[in-house]
């Protein structure tokens, strides 16, 4: 049987908000120039393959296997590929999208939602089969609503607000359970267990050589800049996770012979905040600019999403689901849920571990779960004596010199 399409608006309510979303110019945004800068600065050959991933995604092309959007680190990937459907992460950070959002959502939301919205104006979704969104803060909860008018199907993940797994380990794999079989239905499938072994077993790869990747960069200072690091982590939005592992195997390889630049940076540190996307580019440019290394990161883009495996050790069907909910919720750092233990004791390990300076926790204007964490981690680091900088941001380029006098009076100030 198929799954019956979901919308979160009535179409009698919904046929008023179409029109919001149909812009008289075909505009599709032109990322050439930039991403030629940045090649021009990498010291890797074999970076081109994730930079030509990303040079222009927003044109969704119609593939063989359905097409199944979705916006948080929260979305448990291998349920969908198991199911046939190839998964594409559609956050956006791009200020000419975020313009056409304003029309849509304007008042105050945060730049990146505003961003997904106006993304959505062109008809570049209509190859998407399926929309899901999560649980997770406000602005993505209402996202169900908003994009409901444009888009052919939503299924929506409702989570628990607490990410202890002990506490809401049955309600959190309830959620991923149902959404596999609506998707068993919807796409008339029938994965067997292997079929979802196998997916967890070519996650895990992905996470293994992400992993050496994270701890070269962090301890070989300069062989990969954060132009690189940060277009690697988001082409794995597009690209699938084979794919990706088999180019990143290469890359890593060349790597471990690649000399480090210990000269150009001055400082090693922590990047914290919502994630960075790509052409959002600003703070690394500040960054790069000043002669600031990131030494490591914990955001939903890159570390959060591919950090951790699947922990397969029994093989039942239930079981399996069970350690994929734990790969998505025992480590999860996403501040809409309880659970910022987790985020202060990552800053402290990776700290330690890597010797760095300080942590620099980069947020978007209007995220109130990210700001709400700052003041706690600022007072808990100023103990430990870290040095602490938050900056707050948006998608303009309006303050960048502002941010880089900040940012340079703190790398001064850290002997
Ligand atoms: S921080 Fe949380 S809500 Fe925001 S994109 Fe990441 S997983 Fe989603
Ligand atoms: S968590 Fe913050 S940055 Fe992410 S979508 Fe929600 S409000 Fe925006």
């Amino acid at each position: 049987m198929k799954e019956e399409n979901k919308k979160f608006i009535e179409e009698k309510y919904s046929k008023y908000l179409k029109n919001l979303y149909y812009r008289k110019t075909k505009f599709l945004p032109d990322y050439k120039e930039q991403i030629q800068k940045y090649k021009s600065l990498s010291r890797l050959k074999n970076i081109d393959i994730f930079y030509n991933a990303i040079s222009n995604p927003k044109k969704i092309e119609k593939k063989e296997k359905p097409l199944v959007g979705y916006f948080c680190a929260l979305v448990p990937e291998e349920l969908i590929i198991a199911c046939g459907g190839e998964p594409i992460r559609l956050c956006n950070e791009d200020l000419h999208y975020l313009e056409f959002g304003e029309e849509i959502v304007s008042g105050d939301i945060c730049p990146l939602v505003k961003a997904i919205c106006g993304s959505f104006c062109q008809n570049n979704f209509n190859n998407i089969d399926l929309l899901v969104t999560t649980g997770t803060c406000d602005s993505k909860i209402k996202l169900s609503e908003i994009l409901s008018p444009v888009v052919k199907d939503i299924y929506f993940i409702d989570l628990p607000r607490n990410s202890d797994y002990k506490e809401s380990i049955n309600y959190w794999e309830n959620s991923y359970s149902n959404f596999y079989e609506y998707l068993k239905k919807k796409f008339n499938v029938k994965p067997t267990r292997k079929d979802l072994i196998k997916v967890c077993e070519i996650t895990n790869e992905r996470t293994r050589i992400f992993r050496r990747i994270y701890d070269l960069k962090a301890k070989k200072i300069g062989v990969m800049n954060s132009f690189d690091y940060f277009i690697m982590t988001n082409s794995s939005f597009f690209l699938s996770p084979y794919e990706w592992s088999e180019h990143a195997k290469i890359l890593y390889e060349e790597m471990l012979k690649t000399n480090t630049e210990e000269d150009k940076y001055k400082k090693k540190i922590l990047l914290a905040g919502p994630p960075i996307i790509f052409p959002n580019f600003k703070i690394l440019e500040i960054l790069e600019e000043i002669g600031c290394y990131v030494g490591a990161e914990i955001m939903c883009s890159s570390y959060g999403y591919l950090f951790n495996p699947v922990e397969l050790d029994e093989e039942t069907e239930r079981s399996i689901l069970r350690t994929l909910t734990l790969k998505y919720i025992a480590p999860s750092f996403c501040p809409c849920f309880l659970g910022i233990d987790k985020i202060i004791n990552a800053i402290l390990e990776l700290f330690e571990k890597y010797k760095l300076d300080g942590v620099i926790f980069y947020n978007l204007r209007l995220c109130n779960v990210y700001e709400i964490e700052i003041p706690i981690l600022r007072n808990i680091l100023k103990e430990k004596e870290i040095p602490f900088l938050s900056i707050k941001t948006d998608l303009g380029k309006e303050d960048i010199g502002q941010i880089k006098t900040r940012i340079e009076a703190f790398i001064e100030m850290i002997d």
